[in-house]
Formats: C-alpha cells, structure tokens, sequence
C-alpha cells in the first residue's frame, strides 16, 4: 500500500466526524460495556473505563473478572468471577452500544474461552484490545474465523506484539500494508498502534494518525485508548473513523500533557479539554 493511497487525519476531520448530542439524549443512548481488567490489573478496567466516560459515553458498565474492588462512582460496576463470565456479560448487551474487551484480561485458558464466545455472539459494536487479542490470537491465528463471520462492526488494536500473534509475523516497515492485509483477513477494522498509528478497513482508504508522541510508551496508555474507541463506537460513529478519531484524540491528549512524567490517566484527565478544543476551532 502506498502512503498516497492513505489520508493522515486532522482535526478538521475529526471534528466533523463527531456527532451532536440531541436534546432529548439519554444515559442509555451511548451506553458502553467494557470487560478489561483481572486481579494484579485492575487499572485495565478503571482507565479504560474513565477514558470511555470522558470521551462521552452515557454510561459505562465495566466488569473486571475477579476483582474485588470498586469501579469508579459513575460507572455501573457488575462484579463477574474470574471464569465463565461470558454469559452475565452477553445477557444483558443489547442495552450497550458498544463492547471493549480484553485490556488486562490475562490469559488463563477459561478468559480465553469466556472472550471468544462474547466475540462470537455480541452483535454489538466491539473493540478488541490488549489480552482479548491474545485470545484471537489462540483460537486460531492468521485469519480468526470467529471474527469474519461477525456482522457488526469490530476494532482491532494491536501493538507490533499482539499484531505477531495474530498474524504468525511482526508488522514490517510498511505498516500500512501490515494493517491492511489483516484487515482484509478478518473483515474487521486494525487500528495498528505505534509512532504512528495506521486504521485499516475493507473497502475504506486507510487512515494514518500522527498525533501523539513517545510520551504515550508508558503502562495504560492502550488501554485509555481502547476506552476511548469503545465510546466513539457507542457514539454511532463508524468503527473506521471511531478508532482513527480515537487515536488521534488519544495522541492530542499527550500534547497537552507535561513534558515528563505523564502516566495513562493524565490522558483521561485531558480528554474533556481535547474535545472542547476540537468543536471550538473553526476550520
Ligand atoms: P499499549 O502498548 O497497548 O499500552 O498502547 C500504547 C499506546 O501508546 C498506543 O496508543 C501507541 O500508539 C502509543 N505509543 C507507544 N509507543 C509510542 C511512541 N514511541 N510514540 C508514539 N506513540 C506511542
Ligand atoms: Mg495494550
């Protein structure tokens, strides 16, 4: 893929990507589910969580298998145990708009198991992140059949890492090419992390973000950015532009962080300012 057949994303796009919320808005409108986080990583669930109800779900419900701590106040907390807990999550989806999952799962062979029948039957928007593409990953690398076979949309967030395991090999210097082919594989949207980050989509030109720095190389930061996406998602926004949105969000975030010594939730803390920002500039 050549970087002319790419758009790198401005704010101007982004901008008008992003929907007005209507008067008559209500908390279940843009409702988001998120199952991230497990004993050893509970701030999976808790940045993932915040960086989704800062970038405008409704509401959130997070689970956090096997933990046995608080979600943050605003969120709905609905306590899983640490195996089998696809059904309690599947049960009641259709009231979300959209799913993350996988951010600080872990990879015990039930969490495997419980994602991929939450990946098979939610028929809900889904950003698969972190740990929940390990389990892809598991199932059957190269091309998941699991996920072809889904009729909603689906975001993929690999790093280089999580991109080999699913693949069989390490993106090379063509990142583009990279995303593109496994998003061809899948049918799903591949929002492949790094320096820059590129969205890939069949049927859509690929989308290059150019926002953030190598601040964002710390702990969290990916899990912020599945939350992020999960929100945009929840937001109606096509899975396409919501994880080039979010990327690009998550990347003007860092920018207006300190110089040093930024940690992911920083990034959280920024976002209302990011989105203000945004609709404010005319352009
Ligand atoms: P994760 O590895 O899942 O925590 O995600 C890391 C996040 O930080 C992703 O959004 C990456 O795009 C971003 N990131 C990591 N390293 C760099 C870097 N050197 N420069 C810019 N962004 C980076
Ligand atoms: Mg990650």
């Amino acid at each position: 893929v050549d970087r002319a057949d790419a758009l790198l994303v401005d704010a101007a796009a982004v901008r008008h990507w992003l929907p007005h919320r209507p008067t008559d808005a209500h908390k279940w409108r843009e409702a988001v589910r998120i199952v991230a986080g497990t004993p050893g990583m509970t701030g999976a669930g808790h940045l993932a969580t915040t960086a989704a109800q800062r970038a405008g779900a409704s509401l959130v419900a997070v689970s956090s298998p096997g933990v046995d701590a608080d979600a943050p106040v605003e969120a709905l907390d609905r306590r899983v145990p640490g195996f089998d807990w696809y059904t309690a999550v599947l049960d009641d989806l259709h009231r979300f708009r959209s799913l993350v999952i996988g951010p600080g799962l872990g990879r015990e062979e039930h969490t495997v198991a419980s994602v991929l029948r939450c990946v098979e039957d939610a028929v809900v928007p889904m950003v698969i992140d972190g740990d929940g593409l390990f389990a892809l990953a598991w199932n059957e690398a190269g091309s998941p059949a699991v996920l072809v076979d889904r009729e909603v949309p689906t975001v993929l967030t690999p790093h280089d890492g999580e991109y080999g395991l699913l693949t069989g090999r390490r993106p090379d210097d063509d990142r583009l090419a990279a995303a593109t082919s496994l998003a061809d594989t899948t049918g799903a949207t591949v929002l492949l992390k790094g320096p820059a980050t590129v969205v890939a989509t069949p049927g859509e030109v690929p989308l290059i973000v150019d926002a953030g720095d190598e601040r964002l190389a710390t702990a969290g930061t990916g899990d912020v950015l599945a939350g992020i996406i999960g929100a945009l998602l929840a937001r109606q926004i096509p899975a396409h532009r919501a994880a080039a949105a979010g990327a690009f969000v998550h990347g003007l975030a860092v920018q207006r962080c300190a110089s040093v010594g930024v940690i992911a939730g920083d990034l959280v803390e920024q976002l209302p300012a990011v989105f203000t920002d945004l609709l404010a500039t005319d352009a």
